[in-house]
């Protein structure tokens, strides 16, 4: 696998799937990026192309327009914000694919940049098999490797507009779809690579997975069990301590007796949390549970709250935070060890009256890092929850992909990075 640092781009043509799936503000008046996180962590692979007298075509998806053309879901205004960042003119292709697209590519000089519009206009990215109403099996095989054929056939075409594949974008690294998998088929190993934001996603992922240093203490919170359960199971085989915060907690303390009231708890998962306390028991892991629960009547803003025993909810409240001996507990944990992985909130922080769970926790990752510990936090969430609070430097690393960090830390095979290095 060729490495983007030693490779020189002079003279070349870059295809570069970068994940600028960004929240735009589309209320008053003209379409603006809020959060160019994302655009951002592109630009050191983008100028290396550049600096080395390359030339950049830019793919990316925006939302879910479903394979429609939807302005809704338009990358103008990611164009415009691209343009004040790279401090250069940037072409903006009107589609993802066709003549016209072909010819500005073409087009292309040296140091220059282009940018294709949401690559999820066009139905063959995802490349979703759709069945009409009452369609046997046998058809749906049919639709199915139709589809398959559609998708590769669009990926061989824009395969086409450049000399080397360049997969940067982590966040969508688990889809197997067109730009992020299937088109790196269509280049020999010495014309495709990851990005600079991929190798450092990866480098931070593996550490954490494979060459942790301990005691190593994974926080995992966020509101449900089912969605973290893999991750949860898969990190009892490398971690030292696991706590466990936000919604999901309260599924835990009700399989163990406890009482949480209307707290968020999924009823059929309580023999699931059961032996998930069973595999960590096995492999000697800790798991720490919270003590404390702050409490709400209703799921808004300024709901009454009371703190009880996390054990001890009374019906007609919900717990939406941990408590301050919670927070005790876990950062005298957190603070003793030397890696620190972090997915999911403690409670509903977008309140601020159940945020402060969350922002102790953010806090006590934040010393631990500053005492030397190695620390990596992942998941929308999480990430929003340290930026809301100005951490995020003090983290060694902070992902950007949400989904993709959860497969995999899962230890599922990503489809975009299989494509690229074969693991
Ligand atoms: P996730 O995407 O699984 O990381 O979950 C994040 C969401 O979980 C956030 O929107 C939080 O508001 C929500 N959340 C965290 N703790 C709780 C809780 N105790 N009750 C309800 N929702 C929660």
């Amino acid at each position: 696998m060729v490495s983007i640092e030693s490779f020189n781009f002079k003279g070349l043509k870059a295809i570069v799937r970068v994940d600028f799936n960004v929240p735009i503000d589309r209320e008053q008046g003209e379409a603006k990026v809020k959060d160019d996180t994302r655009i951002r962590s592109s630009l050191p692979t983008i100028r290396k192309v550049l600096g080395d007298g390359g030339s950049v075509i830019l793919v990316s998806h925006l939302g879910r327009p479903d394979g429609k053309k939807d302005d809704k879901y338009s990358l103008k205004p990611v164009h415009l914000h691209l343009q004040e960042l790279l401090g250069q003119k940037v072409a903006f292709a009107p589609h993802c694919s066709g003549g016209e697209v072909k010819a500005m590519a073409d087009a292309l000089r040296p140091s220059e940049v282009m940018l294709l519009e949401n690559i999820r206009y066009c139905p063959e990215e995802e490349g979703k098999p759709v069945f009409p109403e009452g369609c046997d099996s046998a058809k749906k095989e049919k639709i199915r490797e139709q589809t398959v054929r559609e998708q590769k056939r669009f990926a061989a075409i824009l395969a086409g507009y450049a000399d080397i594949y360049v997969n940067d974008a982590f966040g969508t690294a688990h889809r197997a779809h067109a730009t992020t998998s299937v088109i790196a088929d269509y280049y020999p190993n010495g014309r495709k690579m990851f990005g600079k934001l991929m190798r450092r996603e990866l480098k931070a992922l593996d550490r954490v997975m494979d060459k942790a240093d301990h005691p190593y203490t994974a926080i995992i919170g966020g509101a449900k069990v089912s969605d973290k359960l893999d991750v949860m199971r898969n990190l009892l085989d490398r971690v030292d301590n696991l706590i466990i915060g936000g919604g999901m907690a309260y599924t835990f303390i009700k399989a163990l007796g406890g009482s949480v009231g209307d707290s968020l708890c999924e009823d059929d998962k309580l023999d699931t949390a059961l032996s998930l306390l069973e595999k960590a028991r096995s492999k000697w892991v800790r798991v720490l549970l919270p003590v404390d629960s702050v409490n709400g009547r209703e799921f808004k803003v300024d709901t009454e709250a009371e703190t009880t025993c996390a054990h001890e909810i009374p019906d007609g409240w919900r717990g939406f935070d941990i408590g301050s001996r919670s927070v005790e507990m876990f950062r005298e944990v957190i603070l003793s060890s030397k890696t620190v992985l972090w997915n999911g909130p403690m409670g509903v922080f977008e309140f601020d009256n159940f945020a402060k769970g969350t922002v102790d926790i953010a806090r006590a990752v934040a010393e631990a890092s500053d005492n030397g510990a190695y620390s990596v936090v992942g998941g929308g969430d999480s990430v929003a929850a340290v930026n809301r609070f100005n951490l995020t430097e003090k983290i060694s690393y902070v992902s950007t992909g949400g989904g993709a960090m959860l497969e995999y830390m899962e230890g599922k095979i990503l489809p975009g990075i299989y494509a690229i290095r074969g693991y």
